[in-house]
């Protein structure tokens, strides 16, 4: 990874706990289960501390007919309702697919600095964000690398759900 002359350190690689791996996995399984029954693409996240699940959710975007309910949105808004603060430092965010920049900005806004994710951008169909000059890179240098992050972690199970789309924006 380059190093902007704005960027601040380096945050440490990130290896993800047994808990992350395990929790990465559900929430897969679980997008790869929505699919079978109502189609791809199908988004999933999940919020941990520790070994502890705070929340789960899939995205709500066709159900409630709000643009903004991404997965990662929706698990956002849920744990900080449960933990009832909107400061979710330490903890780590969990996707089936890489964060888009509207989410990454709420991740960012809960104070989450830690993220893993299965599938990359670079290895999806089009369509999927909305500001396709800037990647995920991009944004960790101009958060002065505020968050650290690790995608592809069991991606190719997940693949499937997220080739070549009639729609966009879903990330
Ligand atoms: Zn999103």
């Amino acid at each position: 990874m380059r190093r902007g002359a704005d960027a601040g350190p380096m945050p440490d690689p990130v290896i993800p706990t047994a808990p992350e791996r395990q929790a990465l996995s559900e929430i897969c399984d679980w997008a790869l289960r929505l699919a079978e029954g109502e189609g791809a693409p199908k988004f999933t996240a999940a919020i941990l501390h520790g070994d502890a699940e705070i929340a789960r959710a899939r995205n709500e975007v066709a159900a409630t007919c709000d643009p903004s309910r991404h997965a990662e949105i929706v698990a956002i808004a849920a744990a900080a309702r449960r933990l009832g603060r909107r400061d979710l430092s330490g903890h780590t965010l969990l996707s089936s697919c890489q964060p888009c920049e509207m989410c990454l900005a709420a991740m960012r806004w809960a104070r989450i600095d830690r993220l893993i994710f299965a599938a990359r951008r670079e290895s999806l169909g089009a369509g999927f964000f909305q500001f396709g000059a800037l990647d995920i890179g991009d944004l960790a240098r101009a958060s002065g690398h505020a968050f650290a992050y690790l995608g592809g972690v069991g991606e190719a199970r997940v693949l499937p759900l997220y080739r070549p789309q009639d729609e966009s924006g879903d990330a």
